[in-house]
């Protein structure tokens, strides 16, 4: 049996598909989220928010929420090569002052997102559901079909399934990759020696995003929004994962940090879980829509996470295209105009596209930055031993490389 056509079928309550269902919400427009995830407690997926980012919450009115929400500005970027300090650049980086990159509980977000979304009564919200594939309708989608067979019609499926999106192979929408030479690997540490008979010890993170290079390779570690530590710890996507106890791991990170965060890391104990590997995938999808289809977020451009990019990009898209889809979905009640819409997905891939490809780039080359020191035992050593000379003149210079990736470089349309 059919379900009643939903004016929108969104695919994926990420940051791209929830925030766009409540904007569309919001204006009037019925839509139906579907996710395949239990619930939005998901396995961390980032929580970086940059000023493009914000910026982009905030022509959605969402900034004042993120108050109410787990929370902290990052206090800089700090970068250790061979157990030395070569340079920190404190937060907010230029631009607005009052923007800071600040980590958010992405569930915690998520949730209340959906909450707001829900009490419009315009969204149906589908959760632990899956959407399994499109239907099609005379060379238009106009559907899909769900994993327990459901049927669901609609003007528009927008597909924000996330990098490995299942409707973007569907319509058959090439994706176009970028090599990318590495994976990471991911640790959630416990705060060191935290126990109820031993509160944590201050940690010397200070609230900065660290970054280690040494002889044992390169990992990045900050204190979260809810307080966990997260480690990424890189190694080369051909390179099996080393089988290491979590005392020989913990010896690793120590071997390459200055004292203060050694003898911190060193309290951590034997209590390191194992970690999760992530490939690192990077693309942008050959054409973000076809008629009744539009992809957003990873799905039309899996980001590396070089920088934090992939959270702040769903958003600015979410944002882009929910002001082209409400003014072809409304007036409500009436037959889409098929052709107004396609126009509407082709201007929102034409106004999203350039800058994720810029940025892509950047990315890219920032890797690249990082792989050279990763792989040049003299580089680190000359690097660690010019610090105090050179790192004042080099962290200037990357701050400067960092603005278009901290801020973006399209200009967001004002909200109505
Ligand atoms: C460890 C890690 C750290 C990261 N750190 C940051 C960071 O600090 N800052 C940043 O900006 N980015 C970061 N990222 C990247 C960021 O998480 C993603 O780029 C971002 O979540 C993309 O948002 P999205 O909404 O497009 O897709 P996703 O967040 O991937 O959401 C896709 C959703 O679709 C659902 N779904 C998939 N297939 C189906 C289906 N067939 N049916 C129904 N539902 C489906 C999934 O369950 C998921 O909830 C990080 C990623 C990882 C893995």
């Amino acid at each position: 049996m059919e379900a009643p056509a939903a004016r929108v079928v969104i695919v994926g309550a990420g940051p791209a598909g929830a925030t766009l269902a409540l904007l569309l919400c919001r204006a009037g427009i019925g839509v139906t989220l579907v996710e395949s995830n239990p619930s939005q407690r998901r396995a961390f997926r980032g929580e970086a928010l940059m000023p493009s980012g914000l910026a982009a919450l905030e022509q959605m009115a969402l900034l004042p929420q993120l108050d109410a929400l787990p929370h902290r500005p990052l206090a800089g970027w700090r970068f250790v090569v061979n157990g030395r300090e070569l340079f920190t650049a404190a937060e907010p980086m230029g631009g607005d002052p009052q923007r800071p990159c600040t980590l958010v509980s992405q569930p915690a977000f998520l949730d209340g997102v959906l909450r707001q979304a829900l009490a419009t009564n315009h969204l149906e919200l589908l959760a632990q559901t899956t959407a399994k594939q499109l239907i099609w309708q005379a060379g238009r989608i106009s559907g899909v079909e769900l994993g327990d067979g459901r049927r669901l019609t609609a003007d528009l499926v927008v597909a924000c399934d996330g990098r490995s999106s299942r409707l973007r192979q569907e319509a058959g929408i090439g994706l176009s990759t970028g090599s990318s030479p590495i994976d990471v690997l991911w640790f959630d540490l416990n705060s060191p020696g935290a126990g109820p008979d031993n509160p944590p010890s201050p940690n010397p993170l200070q609230g900065h995003f660290t970054t280690v290079v040494g002889h044992q390779g390169v990992f990045s570690l900050f204190e979260g929004a809810t307080g966990g530590i997260q480690l990424g710890w890189v190694l080369d996507a051909s390179q099996p994962t080393p089988q290491r106890s979590p005392q020989e791991w913990i010896a690793s990170f120590a071997s390459q940090c200055p004292p203060d965060l050694a003898n911190w890391l060193g309290q951590l104990g034997t209590g390191l879980q194992s970690p999760t590997r992530l490939s690192v995938q990077v693309g942008l999808a050959e054409n973000w829509w076809k008629p009744g289809l539009l992809l957003l977020g990873d799905a039309a451009h899996p980001m590396s996470p070089v920088r934090a990019q992939g959270i702040n990009m769903a958003l600015r898209d979410a944002w882009e295209a929910s002001q082209h889809l409400i003014r072809v979905l409304q007036p409500l009640n009436q037959p889409l105009n098929q052709i107004r819409c396609d126009s509407a997905l082709a201007a929102i891939e034409q106004a999203r596209r350039s800058e994720i490809q810029t940025l892509q780039t950047l990315q890219a080359q920032e890797a690249q930055r990082g792989e050279l020191l990763r792989h040049n035992a003299i580089l680190r050593c000359a690097l660690a031993m010019s610090a105090p000379w050179v790192g004042g003149a080099l962290g200037h210079h990357w701050s400067q490389l960092q603005k278009p990736l901290r801020e973006g470089l399209a200009t967001l349309l004002p909200a109505p």
